[in-house]
């Protein structure tokens, strides 16, 4: 039976690795909704509405109409890449600029409105797993299986540091550290739809575990 599947928690707990792992065995749509998060703050930076300097947040609000996010499948890689007004921005949306932006973005009632919407729509006729900050809470209150996931700041600092490294870009661990735990607070902390478990949210720490075991753990899960 096709159920939907809400994975929550904080940056960098390895939500996507586990999520991708469960939509490949599943036959599920995997959906990253923080990258539809980066996908318009990377938008405001372009439009010129955010900066590490300014933020001009009615400017951007009235952008939004003007940023069109969606998702096309690459057979290749396996998953589906994210595209803002039919341009394929997967590259650009990963860099620490975009993730130390991300968050204020992310915190405007009418961002998240205009991409909750586009979540519930991807999710009404398919099988999915989406991860992010909100979706066992908001996006899919009634998901059949709720995860959310965690992890020691250290832990995942070292984990988004190995994988930017492998993208080339120059940055210190400190700076990636920093960002992971500037980024736990805002969301935490903002009004509109914050980081919270959901009741129902089953707990899992990673810390510890090899991506494999809390995989066959997870998958178990799906099964019982
Ligand atoms: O998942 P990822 O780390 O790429 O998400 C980037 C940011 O997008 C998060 O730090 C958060 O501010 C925002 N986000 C959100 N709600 C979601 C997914 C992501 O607020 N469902």
């Amino acid at each position: 039976k096709d159920i939907t599947i809400a994975i929550d928690g904080f940056s960098s707990t390895g939500k996507s690795t586990i999520a991708k792992l469960l939509a490949k065995s599943l036959g599920y749509v995997y959906v990253d909704s923080g990258a539809m998060y980066r996908a318009i703050t990377y938008f405001a930076m372009k439009q010129g509405r955010i900066s590490t300097e300014h933020f001009d947040r009615d400017g951007l609000i009235s952008d939004l109409p003007n940023a069109n996010v969606s998702f096309k499948f690459n057979d290749d890689l396996g998953f589906a890449e994210v595209y803002l007004n039919n341009e394929n921005i997967e590259k650009n949306i990963r860099t620490l600029e975009v993730s130390n932006l991300v968050s204020t973005v992310a915190a405007v009632p009418e961002v998240r409105k205009q991409l909750v919407k586009i979540q519930k729509e991807i999710g009404k006729n398919k099988a999915v797993v989406m991860d992010g900050r909100d979706i066992g809470t908001v996006v899919f209150p009634d998901a059949e299986l709720k995860i959310f996931m965690n992890a020691s700041a250290q832990t995942r600092a070292m984990r988004r540091y190995n994988e930017i490294k492998n993208n080339g870009e120059a940055i210190t661990f400190d700076a990636i550290l920093e960002n992971v735990q500037k980024r736990d607070h805002l969301d935490s902390t903002r009004k509109d739809s914050p980081l919270v478990k959901a009741e129902d949210a089953i707990e899992v720490d990673n810390s510890n575990i090899s991506i494999e075991d809390q995989f066959q753990n997870i998958l178990k899960l799906v099964n019982t």
